[in-house]
Parts: C-alpha cells; structure tokens; sequence
C-alpha cells in the first residue's frame, strides 16, 4: 500500500456558536483538546507522511497542543474561507501527493479504520473524492418556501475526514476561488468541478464539535468500564450488611473488616474502571486499622479517588449470588443506600439477585458473592 498521504487539517473555524472566546476545538474532553482527538489519528497512521493544520493568524492555542512539535506537522495560516484555507495547505505540501486526506479540528470522534477505509475506497473505484457519510435517520423538512417534509431516503449527511486525489482537489479548489464559490466541504469543490465521488458509510459518532452542548454528548461517549467480584464465606451470627443495610438472619460475614461484600465488590469494580487496581492495595486485610472497617469509608476513598481524576460514576449493574437471605423483601431499601452512598440516582444502580442453586460453597449457603460492572464519565 502508498504510505504517502498527505493530510490537511481545516482548524481556521471561529467557532462563533461557541459563545466564549476559546474556538470550539480547543474545548478539552477526556483530558484532552477536540484538535489534539482529531489530529492523533493521523500523527498514528503509517499512510500519513506529512500533516498540514491550517490555523487562523491569531491563534494563541495551537503550540499549548500536545502535537505541536511532531515531525509530521507543519502550520499554515488559514483563509476567510475554507477554501482558501485548504488552498494555502495544498501549496505549502513538501510534494505533489497522488492522494490528500482533509478533516476539520472540531471532529475528535475518529479512528484510523476511518482513514484507512476511505483510502481503499478510493483507490478501489477510482473516483476523484471519497467521503465518509451517515443516512438520515431523522424526519426531513425544507424551510423554504414553507416547511414541506421531505423524503429522508433521498438525502444523506455528509462527513470529513475525506480523502482526494491531490492535483484534483488542487484544480478543484483553485476553480471554486477564483468563481468566488463558498465550499462548505472538500467533496464540493470536486462535485462542482464535475470529477468524480465515491462515499464510505461513517459513524454518527463522528459528531463535528458546533454547539456547547456537542461537548456532553462527546463526553457521554467517553465511559470508562470497570468489573469487580467479591466472595465471603458465612458464620453463625445475627445478620449481614449489604450496602450499608443490615439485613438480620441467622449468619454473619467472616471478614477482616465489616464484610459488606456488596460494597468491597462495588468499590473493585470503581477502582478498575479508574485503573488504580483493587482494595487490597488500599485496605490490606493484613493491616491492623482496616480491622472492623465500616465499608462505607472504603467507597468514600473510592469516590475521593474519581473527584480528583474528574470522574464521576454514570451507573453501575449489580448481580448478589446467595442462597440466604432473599434479598426481593430488601431490595428497595439497599437500592436507597446505594443511592445516599454513590451520588447517583437509584434509576441508574442495577442490583439483581440470583442463587447457586444448591451447588458449590455458595449452593450449600456457606458463603455470598457480589459481581459488579460500573461505568464512569468525565465530570461536566
Ligand atoms: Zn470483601
């Protein structure tokens, strides 16, 4: 395969709807700016040779970027539009490139599939321009003259990254210049050259950054999954703690500390997802002041932990395997618990209970389980 494209990056974009006076791809998700999302895919792929961001004559931002200083990347000053802006990259590439690769700063949502397709669907149909586009899943109306619905199968929304063939989009892009043509997109200018198109299905992931509220909707993407388990076996006793809810019977939890077995599990399941390992780094059963421990300072330390990476959990599944006791009697009250303890509405704990039946250590009711999935977001 050519391992030679060039790759143009359009960050020129005011981002006047942004409302504030940082432009919308210097917004940060996940730790990191939308351009920084948007540009590590190419900096990654070993097709890209060469990356060419054009940036607007003022920018402040673009050298605090985690890829300023890449070897790949070269900066040129963007147009008053789009067009312009691609055409100051084109003539600033070290070489005539048989292919260019365009995508626009505020859409970090990409992946090198997306890249790597586009570039096997050109190459395979030999079009001028491929591009990557969603269908429409929405109703469709047009606004003028009056607002008519239209049919949504004859329309399609259209996406970047997209890649061309470079002395074409060259020409193209010098024609809808010099005609004075407003180019909302790279596939235009090859359409209104009349050259040839080609389109690869995306992802309506793949959202472009345009409105604050883009950014929750990014966020939402970015969950960070974590599994936890944990087993205690039982003993003669008066009850056992499940969520921070005693629930009375006639055995108790065998445990270095209170033995809330639903909570160790919980907090397993938060410490994976944060990468930070288990409860046994943080409360050895070995240590003498974790003797008798109330769990519920366990969680706290595990809530601690997320405040300070800006993580906070969106919802967790919870599954208590025991013979004894029924947990259905107690179930709404555990679930209220969980609520007060986890800072999350009980519309987002799953807590579910099922038996081993009869078999094994759990079967023969010496003993309880607790498996746990949790998923944590970005803190808005
Ligand atoms: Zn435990």
């Amino acid at each position: 395969m050519n391992e030679n494209i060039l790759t143009i990056i359009a960050a020129a974009g005011l981002g006047e709807r942004f409302g504030n006076e940082t432009p919308k791809q210097y917004a940060r998700v996940n730790g990191k700016t939308i351009i920084e999302s948007a540009v590590k895919p190419f900096v990654d792929s070993k097709y890209v040779s060469e990356i060419i961001i054009a940036v607007s004559e003022n920018d402040n931002h673009i050298k605090n970027q985690n890829f300023y200083n890449s070897n790949k990347i070269k900066y040129v000053v963007g147009g008053a539009s789009r067009q312009e802006s691609i055409n100051n990259a084109l003539n600033a590439a070290d070489k005539d490139y048989e292919y260019v690769l365009t995508h626009d700063a505020a859409r970090p949502n990409i992946t090198e599939d997306d890249i790597v397709n586009l570039y096997k669907d050109i190459k395979k149909s030999k079009t001028s321009c491929s591009f990557l586009y969603t269908p429409v899943y929405d109703s469709l109306k047009e606004v003028s003259p009056k607002d008519v619905t239209k049919d949504k199968n004859k329309f399609y929304l259209v996406q970047t990254p997209q890649i061309s063939k470079f002395s074409h989009l060259k020409s193209s892009i010098k024609r809808c210049i010099d005609e004075n043509i407003n180019c909302p997109d790279e596939s235009f200018a090859i359409e209104y050259a009349n050259l040839t198109l080609s389109k690869v299905k995306g992802s309506r992931s793949n959202i472009k950054v345009t409105e604050p509220e883009d950014l929750e909707i990014l966020n939402n993407f970015l969950t960070r999954s974590g599994v936890g388990f944990d087993l205690h076996k039982y003993q003669a006793g008066d009850g056992i703690t499940l969520g921070g809810y005693k629930i009375e019977c006639d055995y108790k939890i065998i445990a270095h500390s209170d033995g809330d077995v639903l909570l160790h599990s919980i907090a397993d399941s938060i410490l994976g997802a944060a990468a930070l390992g288990d409860i046994g780094i943080f409360f050895s059963d070995q240590d003498e002041k974790n003797k008798d421990l109330n769990s519920i300072e366990i969680i706290k330390y595990c809530l601690d932990q997320l405040n300070e990476r800006d993580l906070e959990i969106y919802n967790i599944d919870t599954t208590v395997i025991c013979e004894q006791p029924k947990i259905a009697p107690h179930r709404e009250k555990i679930l209220k618990e969980l609520s007060n303890l986890l800072l999350i509405p009980v519309s987002r704990i799953g807590l579910k209970a099922t038996t081993s039946e009869k078999i094994g250590i759990i079967g023969e009711n010496k003993a309880i389980a607790v498996q746990s999935l949790v998923n944590l977001i970005e803190k808005k």
